[in-house]
């Protein structure tokens, strides 16, 4: 007998029949003896209709953000999966299986104060251990969790992929199991790249860098979580039939497995290709070329909760000016101009001038860390495909290559097949 979590995302969860298939992937668990623990999300679009009503009410003037206020959001947000917790429920009280929903505040999963994209602290997993004993499941809301001021808070989009993570973590369990509308991570997006692989194992850096770098299958902390506390964690399908051979394979369910570089025997020099749409750039010209010139940029910019991206500063010709140009996501632009000309004498520069709508294409993998070359292979892939490059930055085990949006696709599938990773 094992502990197990199981995560259903939104499109696993999106009608009623859904709901239904989603309670015999859980009967198959409960009836192999397992204690069971089951996440979900809120139907699939649901999240985005709230989101959509919040953004069409008037704005706040003088409260403490200049939109709406926070809690409030999180409030009328979170209340998509508590929606689908209490449906799964019942779906399994009509199978004779005894369950009953959580909310976040229940159990309770405190978080920080940063309501809309709360980190989760801690959380009380006693309750629903001593539950799952006595043969009852959990079904616990994902995506939010109680902050320090006793109100509701919201994970951040994506963010029931963490609850799962951090839920197995806090019940110790064997293994967590997310469901969602693709078999495992494959190679890069599937819906993109038809020719994409299934990966049978992938080395949380390398997740964490897809993640992070725009494969949205997972939520980035929850990798970070996965990481951090050896949660063993498989992405798998709802879509598939709950009671086909195989799926109850405890050892070897099918799907993807996240884990310890040092359990992939055979590991290749890219693992995987991903993107991140609507990217802008940001370009400020003839600034003086003196020290402390980058923190004049870019400190506004970090108090102004901008995320600045890739970062390019050209070598002086004369030693007096340059000019430096980064990304920032497109829906911060406006924002970012404004802060930067609000600090023009301080950092000195002549113009700005700034481009959306670019995407950034990525290359991953663990083994290029022992290989040189592989950054060279992409420029000459991209360039035989008369595709522009406007801004490189590299790690260790990644390339980010800042292009033009109409090329995303061909950029992607391109590097997908020049590095092999095109099934046969
Ligand atoms: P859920 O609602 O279950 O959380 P998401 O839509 O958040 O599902 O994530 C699953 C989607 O992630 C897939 O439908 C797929 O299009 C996308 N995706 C992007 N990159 C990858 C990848 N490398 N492997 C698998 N899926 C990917
Ligand atoms: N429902 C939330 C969202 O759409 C959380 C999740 O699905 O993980 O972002
Ligand atoms: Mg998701």
């Amino acid at each position: 007998m094992a502990r197990i979590v199981m995560k259903f995302g939104g499109t696993s969860v999106a009608d009623l029949d859904r709901i239904k298939n989603v309670a015999r992937h859980v009967k198959r668990e409960v009836d192999a003896g397992h204690e069971v623990a089951v996440v979900v999300s809120a139907m699939s679009g649901k999240t985005n209709e709230l989101v959509g009503w919040v953004q069409g009410m008037p704005k706040v003037v003088g409260g403490d953000s200049p939109f709406y206020d926070a809690r409030e959001y999180d409030a009328i947000v979170a209340s998509g999966e508590q929606v689908t917790s209490g449906l799964l429920a019942i779906a399994l009280q009509a199978m004779d299986i005894n369950a009953r929903s959580w909310q976040g505040w229940q159990i309770p999963i405190r978080t920080d104060n940063a309501h809309g994209a709360a980190r989760i602290l801690e959380i009380d997993g006693a309750d629903i251990v001593k539950r799952m004993g006595e043969g009852q499941v959990a079904v616990i809301a994902g995506f939010q969790g109680l902050g320090p001021d006793n109100r509701v808070a919201t994970l951040g989009r994506g963010g029931s992929d963490t609850s799962a993570v951090a839920i197995a973590a806090a019940v110790k369990a064997d293994r967590c199991d997310i469901y969602t509308d693709v078999d495992g991570v494959y190679t890069t997006d599937p819906r993109i790249v038809p020719q994409a692989r299934r990966l049978k194992k992938i080395a949380f850096e390398e997740m964490l860098e897809m993640a992070s770098l725009g494969a949205k299958v997972l939520q980035v902390r929850s990798v970070e979580l996965a990481m951090v506390f050896k949660v063993r964690t498989f992405v798998r399908s709802s879509f598939e039939d709950p009671d086909a051979p195989g799926m109850g394979d405890f050892l070897n369910p099918p799907g993807t497995l996240i884990c310890d570089e040092e359990e992939i025997v055979e590991q290749e020099v890219v693992t995987g290709i991903a993107y991140a749409k609507d990217e802008a750039q940001i370009s400020l010209r003839r600034l003086a070329d003196r020290p402390g010139v980058s923190a004049a940029i870019f400190g506004p910019l970090a108090e102004s909760h901008i995320n600045v991206d890739m970062i390019v500063q050209n070598i002086s010709e004369d030693g007096s000016k340059t000019d430096m140009t980064f990304t920032v996501p497109s829906g911060d632009v406006e924002k970012a101009i404004k802060v930067l000309g609000e600090n023009k004498d301080k950092i000195g520069y002549d113009v700005v001038q700034n481009e959306s709508g670019l995407v950034k294409v990525s290359v991953i993998g663990i083994g290029m860390r022992s290989h040189a070359g592989v950054a060279a292979t992409a420029f000459k892939a991209l360039a035989d495909k008369g595709i522009n490059i406007k801004a490189i930055t590299t790690s260790e085990i990644k390339i980010s290559i800042l292009i033009d949006g109409p090329y995303a696709e061909l950029a992607v599938r391109t590097l997908h097949s020049c590095y092999g990773l095109d099934k046969n």
